[in-house]
């Protein structure tokens, strides 16, 4: 079996990569592993970047449809009270709109139904987009893509072979990278619980010693994720789901009924932050993307919109090859120029605000709770934050922003204007300067 392009793992990275490939008149063919939905949590927040993304691959209007729009986060520092309304410290609320583009929010997208719409994207280019369902991609055999079919063994011969299969990745070991792994000192639990219809903006609830993340979804449901210490999650099993009922109650009042929908700990996932970044993205003819490439804190609500990012540029590129006739092999240097810088700041600001909530205790939480106001009262820095967060652009933090986080400095006055934030907004010759090379 002959493609211009193999890709092993149908995640959203895959996806995104193999309807952009499609649409573009590049034959694709995906072996993904799976045969149905997948029950894991893997992320529902799109960044504003990959919105855009979603635009330009002509899918944003059904993934509109299925989501719920956040366009602030608020971070609330409260006093627990048993059995009483908790006590409010602090409360910020960080604005997608100081972000100067029409992109100016994110949305919440059941991760299953964001890979739906890519799926059915691709498969409306039939002649270019072949996907394997329940095919697992081996490894190589002979410069081929040994992948397993329907108790078959296929291979698979291409131009460029692509490794999205998330953390995972044969493609990843064939290239030979190494992958040193960072943890964290807390897991999360994750779990879907019903939401009351009023309870609309993503909150960030925190004490001196617990966390809980709450992102509305559609259909009046919200995302829930509580941070345990890395190992407790036995003791927590142990005490009961009245232990999670009482927590969440405490913490946010006003989800006391919905989290009562929690019937079972199977619905409650386990999950175990780490990161890591590869030292190279690609290999020869062979490229690996999202997951295989990186995996960040979830913090920050980055993982699958790197991933989507960077479907975006290597999708242009290779169908820019195929466009103009070059050889695939050797322009893949550009995907790594663009993405690699951009992930490690991500994977940097991510890691940071994960810090940010490592610590248990009153002085640390202090100085966490001064730290966030202060990107609200400090408008660049309030930008800054959301620019980068955004995808859309970067602008680096000076250690004069973070004398002024830190309290060390006041806060400036001035706003900072459109025209000023446009300066570090991503063109189209950073996103994709092949073009612009080329041209000379
Ligand atoms: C528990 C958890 C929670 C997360 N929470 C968030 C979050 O809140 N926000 C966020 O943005 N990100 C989150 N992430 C990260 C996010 O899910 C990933 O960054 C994103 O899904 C990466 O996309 P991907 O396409 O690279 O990989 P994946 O989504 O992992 O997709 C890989 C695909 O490849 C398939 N596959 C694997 N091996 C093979 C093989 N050998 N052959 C064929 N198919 C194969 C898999 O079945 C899968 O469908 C979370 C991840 C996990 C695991």
């Amino acid at each position: 079996m002959k493609t211009d392009v193999f890709i092993a793992g149908g995640g959203v990275g895959g996806l995104a990569l193999a309807a952009k490939l499609a649409s573009r008149g590049v034959h694709v063919t995906i072996a993904e592993q799976l045969t149905k939905e997948s029950p894991v949590y893997k992320g529902e927040l799109l960044q504003p970047k990959t919105l855009a993304i979603l635009e330009r691959l002509g899918v944003i209007e059904e993934i509109e449809a299925c989501g719920h729009v956040l366009d602030q986060l608020r971070f609330q520092e409260i006093k627990r009270r048993p059995h009483q309304e908790p006590e409010e410290i602090n409360l910020t609320e960080l604005d997608y709109g100081r972000v100067a583009s029409i992109y100016d929010h994110s949305l919440m997208v059941p991760h299953e139904k964001t890979k739906a719409i890519l799926r059915n994207k691709g498969k409306s280019y039939e002649e270019y987009f072949h996907y394997l369902g329940g095919a697992r991609f081996l490894g190589f055999e002979n410069g081929m893509a040994k992948v397993k079919h329907n108790k078959e063994f296929k291979f698979i011969q291409a131009q460029v072979y692509v490794g999205a299969e998330g953390r995972s990745s044969p493609t990843r070991d064939a290239m030979d990278v190494k992958v040193k792994r960072k943890d964290y000192n807390h897991h999360f639990l994750t779990v879907t619980i019903p939401r009351p219809e009023t309870f609309t903006k993503g909150k960030i609830i925190t004490t001196e010693s617990c966390f809980l993340g709450l992102f509305p979804l559609p259909d009046n449901e919200v995302r829930t994720v509580f941070l345990i210490k890395a190992g407790e999650y036995k003791t927590i099993k142990e005490k009961g789901l009245e232990y999670l009922y009482q927590a969440y109650s405490e913490l946010e009042p006003e989800l006391a009924e919905g989290v009562r929908a929690i019937k079972d700990w199977k619905t409650v996932q386990l999950m175990i932050p780490f990161t890591y970044h590869v030292d190279h993205y690609y290999s020869g003819n062979l490229a690996i993307i999202g997951d295989a490439a990186h995996t960040v804190h979830p913090m920050a609500g980055e993982g699958m919109n790197l991933a989507i990012q960077d479907a975006d540029v290597l999708g242009e590129l290779l169908a820019w090859c195929k466009e103009e006739d070059k050889p695939y092999d050797e322009y893949l240097h550009y995907y790594e120029d663009v993405r690699k810088p951009r992930v490690s700041f991500l994977l940097n600001l991510s890691h940071l605000s994960a810090l940010v909530y490592s610590f248990r205790f009153e002085l640390w939480r202090q100085f966490r709770s001064r730290a966030v106001q202060r990107i609200y009262d400090d408008d660049p820095l309030h930008v800054k934050q959301m620019l980068n967060i955004s995808g859309l652009g970067r602008w680096d933090f000076s250690l004069f922003d973070r004398a002024i986080q830190g309290n060390i400095l006041p806060p400036r006055k001035k706003k900072v204007s459109d025209r000023q934030q446009k300066k570090y907004l991503f063109s189209e010759k950073e996103d994709y300067p092949w073009r612009y090379q080329e041209k000379g």
